[in-house]
């Protein structure tokens, strides 16, 4: 951290207070955010933090999406992802995107006139990718893609959509493109309803279809067909510290919610804090939220520096996820009754961390990875 990054933690805080909090309720009703949150977001410089201002980011690094994401998931906001957006997407054009790309779509989604999806789940598959069935065909100078996906994150939303095809079905994982689809315009183009959660209830997520839709052969992401596995692989260790950072500001918040409660509930005549087994839990969370905050830092520190490899971001997703669903199961107990009441935020966060364990690689994915690399000998 340093002045910079506390005054944007400071900035995002507000935000998310100010902007998004208070219309919990409707979102949550309607099943979504209002679309000029995203343009707010903009205006508030918390989009695309971590992208060269030449591209109309923010000129920041990680740390710089991290705090925001820290923000963003201590205020229990999921109704639009900027980790998908900013952490991800962005981050693919900047990766992999042609210099035309980049001027092209960078700017409008740092202001958020873009949304940003990215689109590889689909009804049949996946954790196993490389059996994808939406593919693109080539005709000209355009390729006509068909096929669906779903759990789409911003899916109501997003104009702006990183769509996983195959190029060539044959190929398995080497068949696999990224291709950048706007959907303003786009004949065959349709989205599904808003899918029903467990939690996140304000956020949009939805199917997408693709009935022979037409893309400009200069949105292929890279410079030549076949190359989107392996872009997926080198993008995935920066997608999965995303969502452990974000797993470690809920730990803190739900620790935090936990504390102010049992200070003040009274259980037979004395402070339900005051109780053996309510210290000796809670000790045991504040010490895996610690260590977990610490071993995410570090993970940090290796990202910046270009040494975060495919096996540790495994261990963080899964670890950091694993144990905040713990963490929240176990302060959740606290609140008695009043902790299945959705009033209380600790419900809340117990139904919203659950998917964690499953998105962005579900977390036994995470374990065959280290596994694998253990079995090489680590
Ligand atoms: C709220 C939400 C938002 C999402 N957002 C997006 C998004 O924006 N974009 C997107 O593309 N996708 C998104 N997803 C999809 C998510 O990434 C997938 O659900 C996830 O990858 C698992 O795929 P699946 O649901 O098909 O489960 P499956 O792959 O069918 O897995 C079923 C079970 O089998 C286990 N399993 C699979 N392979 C192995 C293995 N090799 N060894 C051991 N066990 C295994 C899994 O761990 C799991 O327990 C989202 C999902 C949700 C719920």
């Amino acid at each position: 951290m340093d002045a910079d990054l506390e005054q944007l933690r400071d900035t995002a805080r507000r935000f998310y207070e100010r902007e998004c909090v208070p219309h919990e309720k409707r979102w949550t009703e309607q099943q979504h955010a209002d679309r000029d949150i995203w343009l707010k977001a903009g205006a508030a410089g918390l989009l695309c933090a971590g992208i060269p201002e030449q591209y109309g980011g923010g000129g920041g690094d990680f740390r710089h999406e991290a705090v925001i994401c820290e923000e963003q998931a201590r205020a229990m906001v999921n109704a639009f992802s900027n980790n998908v957006h900013s952490g991800i997407v962005a981050h693919y054009l900047l990766a992999y995107g042609s210099e035309a790309q980049k001027q092209r779509w960078l700017p409008r989604m740092a202001t958020g006139e873009l949304v940003a999806a990215i689109a590889l789940s689909e009804p049949g598959i996946g954790s196993d990718l490389q059996r994808m069935k939406t593919h693109a065909r080539r005709d000209g100078d355009h390729y006509v893609v068909s096929g669906s996906k779903t759990f789409i994150t911003n899916g109501l939303h997003a104009n702006l959509i990183c769509l996983a095809v195959k190029t060539d079905p044959a190929a398995g994982a080497k068949g696999v493109s990224l291709l950048m689809v706007e959907t303003e315009g786009s004949e065959g183009f349709r989205r599904g309803k808003l899918l029903e959660k467990l939690g996140q209830k304000t956020q949009d997520t939805a199917e997408l279809f693709f009935d022979e839709v037409r893309v400009p052969t200069d949105q292929l992401l890279g410079d030549e067909e076949g190359k989107g596995f392996g872009q997926l692989m080198q993008q995935l260790p920066q997608e999965r510290l995303i969502i452990a950072v974000g797993a470690v500001a809920t730990m803190h918040r739900a620790l935090d919610e936990t504390i102010t409660y049992v200070r003040e509930r009274q259980v037979f005549g004395q402070p339900l804090m005051s109780m053996q087994n309510t210290r000796f839990k809670l000790a045991e969370c504040a010490t895996q939220a610690t260590v977990a905050r610490s071993f995410v830092d570090d993970c940090i520190g290796r990202l910046l520096r270009g040494e975060l490899d495919a096996t540790t971001a495994a261990m963080a997703k899964w670890w950091a996820t694993d144990t905040n669903v713990r963490i929240v199961d176990e302060c959740l107990q606290f609140f008695g009754g009043y902790g299945y009441m959705t009033e209380y935020p600790i419900a809340r966060l117990y139904a919203d961390v659950r998917v964690s364990k499953i998105y962005g690689g579900t977390n036994e994915v995470m374990k065959e990875i280290i596994a694998r690399s253990v079995e090489r000998g680590r």
